[in-house]
């Protein structure tokens, strides 16, 4: 029998808006600078602004420049390191080679760019709309998007507080609210799950390339004032990566001898032993990286999917109601690792065609404008250049598709044109793994706990918290696929892609691999949603948590 549970309450807005990040909120600022009287709301599901966001980052100032031209004279932002010099590596096992900065395409160039940590962004963002009268809520999850009797996307509702495992209420339960608006922006980052159920109803991806993923892991070290070089700005690719996947890492030195340190895997892998958080520890002790953590300390861990499809992935992003930005849109342009400046261009596009509707007296119609308007603006520009990147990597592996996808990126931004056109992605990245029997196992180093870690130390530095006494969030659509399907075909890769050490498959003798059982360690997640994109079966659906649990980065 289904349990009744009380109406939910509701709220009327102008605006509505999924996510306190970048494009959220340069959103919410921009609304507010047309119009001081929109009403204008924010729901963000980490307990604070900023705990769950995770990022390099180098930062392209096109969008603070646009959306608040005096940031550079504000004593308080964010952002005060300048990118001082670039450097490019190819990797080998104990060597590597530097590549010639001049030999870079220029749009890869990070010259007068600024080296930071997103999260003290989008607090200082998110300071900033307050002041102008937005209204922001973390801690609340929006759970469930709302539609009128004609289809319409017409608000969201939080999820309701205090329901026990059993899905029963408990003594503190409290209903979720309502918030409605005239028109609704998702801007959950990459694969929001409001995001995902939009695009599905409304067949927003139909005649576009599958959405394409990678996981970034990213570590937080403070590092002896001898190895700290501040503006250095450091990426690499090859090493620990064997053929049939890609990525590379990056390695950033800001503020006070502060080195943000991370490696992003293509989710297209096709080994299913590979475990991205292994790679990543492993890159950290190459002879090459190695001495930059030497007498330095690890301070924060996290992991986040970011959505590098690009140009020939992003789907439609206005239906009847509402609109997706920044990374629930997917543009993030995947060459140059950076998403930012698109998160909060196409933030205020979206603010500036929804103010123009509202302005006309419209309300819960189609945003067709904004859809209309992205691919000729800044962020389409950025995007176009390096459409063929991803697929030459993957088609040609990694020198071939790499040297090629240098040259595509010249030709695109020298001359506008690229000899290929636009290449398609193909599959899938849930579609992508081999099966145990055709791939060579790959065994990890144990950690060092020096440079290297194992998972769960890791995790502990992301101080992830959930309440215990709740529904997982993590949902099978069909319990028995991970030990009868996924196990035997694959070893089960959950165990492995997981960043946070969330799923396990435990026997009751080790050794002799007797009765099976898939453990899903829920409290653990650290929200970056790699389950919910590579699952072989796509039967893992991320759902959001009671408001407030997971990640609680503090400078990431
Ligand atoms: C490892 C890594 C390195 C990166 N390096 C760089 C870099 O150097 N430079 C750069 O420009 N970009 C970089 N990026 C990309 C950049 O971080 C993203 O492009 C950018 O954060 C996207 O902004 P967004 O606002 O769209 O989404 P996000 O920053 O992901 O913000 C989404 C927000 O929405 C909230 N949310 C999600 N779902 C819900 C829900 N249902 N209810 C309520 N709240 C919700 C989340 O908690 C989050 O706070 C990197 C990303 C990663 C993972
Ligand atoms: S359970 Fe899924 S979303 Fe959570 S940390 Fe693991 S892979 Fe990421």
């Amino acid at each position: 029998m289904v349990e009744e549970r009380p109406e939910r309450e509701g709220m009327e807005f102008d605006v509505v808006i999924v996510g306190a990040g970048p494009a959220g909120l340069a959103a919410a600022i921009r609304l507010k600078q047309l119009d001081p009287d929109r009403t204008v709301v924010v729901l963000e599901k980490g307990s604070e602004v900023g705990a769950h966001i995770l990022s390099g980052a180098v930062v392209d100032p096109i969008g603070l420049d646009r959306l608040i031209p005096d940031w550079r004279t504000d004593p308080d932002r964010p952002l005060k390191t300048q990118v001082a010099e670039d450097r490019f590596y190819y990797l080998t096992g104990k060597g590597g080679l530097r590549l010639l900065n001049w030999s870079m395409p220029p749009l890869m160039s990070n010259h007068g760019f600024f080296v930071g940590s997103l999260g003290s962004v989008v607090r200082w963002l998110g300071a900033r709309a307050e002041a102008l009268g937005v209204e922001i809520y973390p801690g609340f999850a929006a759970s469930e998007p709302l539609f009128a009797g004609n289809g319409a996307l017409i608000g969201v509702a939080t999820g309701d507080m205090g329901v026990g495992r059993d899905g029963k209420p408990k003594p503190s339960f409290v209903r979720g609210m309502e918030l409605r608006g005239k028109y609704t922006l998702i801007a959950e980052g990459a694969r929001g799950s409001l995001a995902k159920q939009l695009i599905a109803r409304f067949r927003l991806d139909e005649g576009r390339e599958p959405q394409k993923f990678g996981i970034g892991l990213k570590e937080l070290w403070q590092v002896d004032p001898a190895q700290f070089q501040p503006g250095l700005v450091q990426h690499s690719f090859g090493w620990p990566l064997t053929a049939g996947a890609s990525g590379g890492s990056f390695v950033y030195h800001y503020g006070d001898n502060l080195v943000s340190a991370g490696f992003v895997v293509h989710l297209n892998y096709t080994n299913p032993t590979l475990s991205p958080f292994d790679e990543f520890q492993r890159f950290k002790t190459h002879p090459k990286i190695a001495k930059t953590f030497a007498g330095g300390k690890r301070l924060a861990y996290g992991a986040r999917a970011i959505s590098g499809g690009g140009w020939q992935s992003v789907p439609k992003l206005s239906f009847p109601g509402g609109t997706l930005i920044g990374c629930a849109a997917g543009f993030l342009n995947f060459a140059r690792i950076k998403g930012l400046h698109n998160a909060i261009l196409s933030g205020m596009l979206a603010a500036e065609k929804t103010h123009e509707a509202l302005a006309q007296g419209r309300d819960n119609d189609d945003l067709v404008a904004y859809e209309n308007a992205w691919r000729g603006s800044d962020i389409g520009r950025d995007l176009h250049k390096v459409r063929n990147v991803k697929p030459l990597w993957k088609r040609l592996g990694l020198t071939a598709g790499v040297a090629l996808g240098g040259f595509d990126m010249w030709t695109n931004q020298l001359a506008g044109v690229s000899m290929f056109g636009t290449l398609k992605h193909g599959k899938s990245d849930s579609d992508s793994l081999k099966p145990l029997a055709e791939v060579t196992p790959i065994v990890y180093p144990k950690p060092d706990g020096v440079v290297s870690f194992d998972k769960l130390s890791s995790v502990f530095l992301s101080n992830t918290n959930h309440e215990e006494d709740q529904p997982i969030h993590l949902k099978l659509k069909d319990l028995d696929v991970p030990i009868r399907d996924n196990l035997p075909k694959f070893g089960e890769p959950a165990r492995l892609y997981c960043p946070a050490g969330v799923y396990e498959v435990v026997y009751d003798d080790e050794a002799a691999k007797t009765n099976p059982r898939f453990v899903i360690n829920a409290q653990n997640c650290v929200h970056c949603k790699a389950c919910d994109i590579k699952d072989p079966a796509q039967n893992i659906t991320w759902t959001t948590p009671e408001g407030g649990g997971g990640p609680n980065y503090a400078e990431m």
